[in-house]
């Protein structure tokens, strides 16, 4: 049988059957439902795209997957070669990985390694932020800070190698004066804690980031997993500040396959290139650059460009605030809006139980967590599914 993600399975409600999908639609047999967060905020072309379902069928035809380890290929060559150019400073090294998770490993890695190959060992310690939510592997957990899913990790106390800290410049400076010496990374999801409860905050908050980082001689990575590909309202919060390492995972192949990049820039992959052959980076997932999942990501990009997604977003975002406008109940502690995110943040989960259901009655998907009643769309979703989203939430409170 299969075992489900963060739920206790003998109580679980049982999880809806999905027997078909196509644009923001998601149908369990007859019923449809407009998919309200993107399969975990990373179909952001909504499904069964023509354009990206035939790039991967044409790949297939002529092979799925070929290992990186002395082998390379064209769409794994592309997919680098468009990511270079695309992204901003010297953000030009692309070591692909089957997930998230791992793609944060991998910049961990990195940092910890980049300071070890110049001999300085006391290198060891990472900052991250409060309520930081990196992936479910165990360095990243440790990293993270979310009871609700780390908790397994109180078995081993507190860890020597991370600090947390709130979003705040105060907390952020003193922390640096304190172990500034001893970080190799700060690791950050830049302006959008997603899963560690859709907290928003301030890009001043980054910049000074940014300063005490190079003050410090202190890599800084962004995890931007989920904030990338336009969620935030930017089309990388790297495009405002510029991090050493960027992560990029979710949207990456508009939600068809799973796949991740950790893309350094060129003082990191100088930090390992080098006639020592100790020096080199000894990672290499199995599925690393998977030919159906960059080709899939190429094709997502060149949409995301071509088709102006980034004006698609910010009229999300208009209407999402003009629809939530004067909208409040006092089970709702704030509602938070940026980009092609909406949070409503209630004071009690318990106010939230049986939405799933409600939503789904109405023929909306949703999935609140903690205290988040939240939305994330597909981009190209319509104005009008768009409102009966927002509308459905707000349908809630009004019962
Ligand atoms: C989802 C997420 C991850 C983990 O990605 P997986 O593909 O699920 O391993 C890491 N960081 C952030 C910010 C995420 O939202």
């Amino acid at each position: 049988m299969i075992w489900y993600p963060y739920e206790q399975m003998k109580t679980m409600n049982p999880p809806y059957k999905i027997t078909d999908a196509g644009g923001v639609y998601l149908y369990a047999g007859k019923h449809k439902l407009i998919d309200s967060i993107s399969s975990w905020w990373s179909v952001i072309h909504g499904y069964k795209h023509p354009a990206l379902t035939q790039v991967i069928c044409s790949q297939a035809e002529k092979f799925s997957h070929v290992m990186l380890g002395g082998l390379t290929h064209a769409p794994a060559e592309k997919l680098s070669q468009k990511l270079q150019e695309w992204l901003p400073g010297t953000l030009d090294y692309c070591f692909f990985s089957d997930s998230g998770s791992v793609a944060v490993e991998v910049a961990l890695k990195m940092a910890l390694q980049y300071y070890l190959n110049q001999g300085r060992e006391n290198r060891t310690m990472i900052l991250s932020l409060e309520h930081a939510y990196h992936g479910d592997t165990f360095k990243t957990m440790e990293a993270g800070d979310d009871e609700d899913y780390h908790f397994v990790l109180k078995a081993y106390g507190p860890s020597p190698y991370v600090v947390h800290i709130p979003t705040e410049i105060p907390a952020l400076e003193k922390t640096f004066q304190q172990y500034g010496e001893r970080l190799n990374c700060f690791l950050a999801e830049p302006l959008l804690q997603g899963a560690g409860g859709m907290r928003m905050y301030d890009i001043s908050f980054l910049k000074r980031a940014r300063e005490l980082c190079d003050e410090y001689d202190v890599l800084l990575i962004f995890d931007e997993v989920a904030t990338g590909f336009g969620r935030t309202g930017n089309r990388f919060v790297a495009d405002l500040v510029l991090p050493d390492i960027l992560v990029l995972g979710k949207a990456l192949t508009g939600g068809y396959i799973g796949h991740a990049v950790t893309v350094a820039n060129q003082k990191v992959f100088e930090g390992f290139y080098d006639d020592n052959p100790d020096h080199a980076l000894m990672h290499g997932p199995t599925f690393m650059g998977n030919a159906l999942a960059c080709s899939v990501a190429l094709k997502s990009i060149e949409l995301f460009e071509t088709e102006d997604y980034m004006s698609k977003i910010k009229k999300i975002e208009e209407i999402t605030r003009r629809e939530m406008k004067d909208f409040s109940d006092p089970r709702i502690k704030e509602i938070r809006i940026m980009g092609g995110c909406v949070c409503a943040e209630v004071w009690d989960p318990s106010s939230l139980k049986g939405y799933q259901q409600f939503a789904y009655e109405k023929g909306v998907f949703s999935r609140p967590f903690l205290n988040c009643l939240y939305a994330m769309v597909p981009y190209i979703i319509k104005e009008e599914e768009l409102v009966k989203v927002l509308d459905t939430m707000k349908a809630w409170f009004r019962r």
